[in-house]
Parts: structure tokens; C-alpha cells; sequence
């Protein structure tokens, strides 16, 4: 190691994986992509692909366990990998899960998270085919890597958009970051005055988003069904800006968004407003909805318009256009991709 000491605050989390994948190389042929989608494709023959992705939630960075309890986080930290496999318009078969905790946390409460993977796994069909276990210093860590299928051809990319294809997303955004900062309110309250009980009443919907995401298996069934295969595809684990800007970064194209067209629950809205937030705000760079966001061929819009799980967006322009969002007033704003910086302090 040379004495330079470069900040990863200075790189970013995605900057540091690009200066990490700049220096891995692919060997194999199988290998069919590497770093740089939500799951890496191997192939297997016949036609057919392996999915991989792996996802590690840290407790005190992804989870508080003074608001949720284990069995969601186990079952939520299966979800949000299956939604990897989704993002690829794959299938989830079987997952791996590795936990390090601490003394602190007895048999019953490992017995509670695996109570919500195994709930989890019922729901996705899913096998839990093994792990490992260690122990940590401070706090619980859980990693889990999630193995799925495809059908070679049916494989999608975040990378290949292309111009004037349509901006889909499934379900509705910003209700899952909502949920949290009423759950963050309610724990300021209850530290400052343990005898008041949380007020949690008709936030039901953004808790749930927070707190139970789903992977949108249903989706990419509705897909198949319909008879269309994205041209693109990404997950939302970070919010619509973040994950716009992987596509068109990926596929080299822009964008436009239109403000008026997200889909966001009116309960979402209604907190937002409670909290002096936009919720377009939330949609664009609150994080954890898991919904996926797709492009689709002009050719396909019959296919997708009017459907109550799908709502198009925008549309992908070419790359010197930028990335815009268009505000209600009809004002086009340059998209910032703010996200999650973990590594920012
Ligand atoms: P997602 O948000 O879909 O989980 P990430 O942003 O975590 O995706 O990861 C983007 C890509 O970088 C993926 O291909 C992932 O496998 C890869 N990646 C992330 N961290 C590392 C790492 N430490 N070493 C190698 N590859 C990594
Ligand atoms: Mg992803």
C-alpha cells in the first residue's frame, strides 16, 4: 500500500465499486456479466442463466431494532434480495444466509429472525440452502446471497435502454421512506417521554412499506404474461433518481420524467405534507420501496397502459438531452441523484 490515503467519502459507495471493478477482470465465459447489474449472470446451458446477488444489511446502518422487530427484518432482508433477482426478470430459487451477532441476542431472538426469512421464504418459494454463523463485536449483521433462473434471452439489463423507449414503474413510491420517519418520530417521542405510547394510527400503509417491503415477483409474472420483456431493468432500493441515473449511465442515454405522472399513495402524501416534504421528493430520493422501474418499447405501450400495477413515467432520450425531471408547473429540472450516501458522514 502506498502512503496515499484517499477518503471512500471522497469516491462515494458507487464510485468505489467502479474503482474496484476497474481492476477485476472476467475469466470464465460463462461469466456473462459481472459487477455492475443487481445480480451477476452466469450461464448454465440449454439456454438457461443462474442469477446471483448478495445484499448485506448492518444493524445500526439499515436497521433499528428499537422499531423492528426480527421477524420483519428476516423477512425483509429476504425480500430485498429477491427483488434483486426480479430487477434481472428472473425467478429466486434458493438463498444463502450468513448472521454474526453479538452475546447480546439469545436463541429466542435468532429464532425470531428466522421465523420472518422462513415467512419469506414461504411467500417467494424459496429454498434456504445455507449460511454461515459467527459472532460479532457490536450488533448483528445479516448478509444473504440469492440464487434465481432465467431464460438467456429473457435476461434484463439496467444497460440497454435506448431512446425513446418508455419509463415505467411498478406500485407507488416514497411510502416506504415515510414509514420511516414517522417510526424515527415516534422513537424521538418515546425517548424524551417513555409513558407516551406511539401514535401509529392510519399510517398503517407507509409502515408497512418500510417495514414488510415485498419483492414484485407478481410483476415480473405480469410481465410474462403480458407478453413483454423490458428493455431495461433495475430494482428501487435507493430512490427513482439513484436508480434513473444507473439505467442511463448503464445504457448511455437521458431521460424525462414527468412530476405530475409518479405514482405516490395518499398516504404517503398526506405524511409527507405532515412532515413539510414534497412527495415527490420522497418518490425521487427516499429509498427501500423495492418497486421495480423498467423500460419498455413504444411498440408495447397497449400492453402496459391503463394496467393498476404499472405507471409510465417518462421517456429515455438520448444521452446529450441529460436527465429531467418535469416539475407541475411544466419546469424541467436537472434529476440529482442523492440516494443513500453511506459513506458520506
Ligand atoms: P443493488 O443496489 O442492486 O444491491 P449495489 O449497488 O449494491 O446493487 O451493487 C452494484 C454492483 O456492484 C453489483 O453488481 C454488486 O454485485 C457489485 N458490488 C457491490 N459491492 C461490491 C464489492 N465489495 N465487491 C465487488 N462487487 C461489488
Ligand atoms: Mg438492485
Amino acid at each position: 500500500m502506498s502512503e496515499q490515503r484517499t477518503e471512500i467519502s471522497s469516491l462515494g459507495e458507487f464510485g468505489l465499486i467502479k474503482h474496484l471493478a476497474s481492476k477485476i477482470e472476467v475469466k470464465n465465459a460463462s461469466t456473462l456479466k459481472g459487477i455492475g447489474d443487481d445480480a451477476a449472470v452466469i450461464d448454465i446451458g440449454n439456454g438457461e442463466v443462474q442469477l446471483i446477488s448478495t445484499d448485506m444489511l448492518v444493524e445500526g446502518v439499515h436497521f433499528d431494532l428499537t422499531y423492528l422487530p426480527l421477524k420483519y427484518l428476516g423477512y425483509k432482508a429476504v425480500a430485498v434480495n429477491v427483488s434483486d433477482i426480479c430487477a434481472m426478470n428472473g425467478i429466486a430459487e434458493q438463498i444463502t444466509v450468513s448472521i454474526a451477532f453479538s452475546n447480546r441476542f439469545p436463541v429466542e431472538a435468532i429464532d425470531e429472525l428466522y421465523l420472518g426469512m422462513r415467512e419469506a421464504c414461504e411467500k417467494y418459494n424459496v429454498d434456504l440452502v445455507g449460511g454461515d454463523t459467527t459472532s460479532s463485536l457490536s450488533g448483528l449483521v445479516i448478509s444473504i446471497t440469492a440464487i434465481g433462473k432465467a431464460k438467456k434471452e429473457q435476461v434484463v439489463y439496467r444497460s440497454s435502454a435506448g431512446e425513446h423507449d418508455l419509463i415505467v414503474v411498478s406500485g407507488d413510491l416514497g411510502g416506504a421512506y415515510m414509514g420511516l420517519q414517522i417510526l424515527e418520530r415516534e422513537k424521538q417521542i418515546f425517548k424524551e417521554n417513555p409513558s407516551v405510547q406511539p401514535d401509529l394510527d392510519g399510517n398503517d400503509y407507509i409502515l408497512q412499506r418500510q417495514m414488510k417491503p415485498e419483492a414484485r415477483v407478481d410483476v415480473i409474472q405480469f410481465l410474462k404474461e403480458l407478453d413483454v420483456v423490458p428493455t431495461s431493468m433495475i430494482d428501487i432500493s435507493d430512490g427513482l433518481a439513484s436508480e434513473l441515473f444507473h439505467i442511463c449511465s448503464a445504457s448511455n442515454t437521458g431521460c424525462h420524467i414527468y412530476d405530475e405522472k409518479i405514482p405516490i399513495d395518499a398516504q404517503t402524501s398526506m405524511a409527507a405534507i405532515d412532515f413539510e416534504i414534497d412527495p415527490s421528493t420522497c418518490a425521487l430520493n427516499g429509498g427501500e420501496d423495492y418497486e421495480l422501474l423498467f423500460t419498455i418499447k413504444q411498440a408495447d405501450f397497449d400492453k402496459i397502459k391503463g394496467n393498476p400495477h404499472m405507471t409510465i413515467i417518462g421517456h429515455i432520450t438520448d444521452v446529450y438531452d441529460g436527465m429531467y425531471f418535469i416539475d407541475k408547473q411544466g419546469t424541467a429540472i436537472q434529476l440529482q441523484a442523492q440516494g443513500w450516501q453511506h459513506f458520506n458522514s
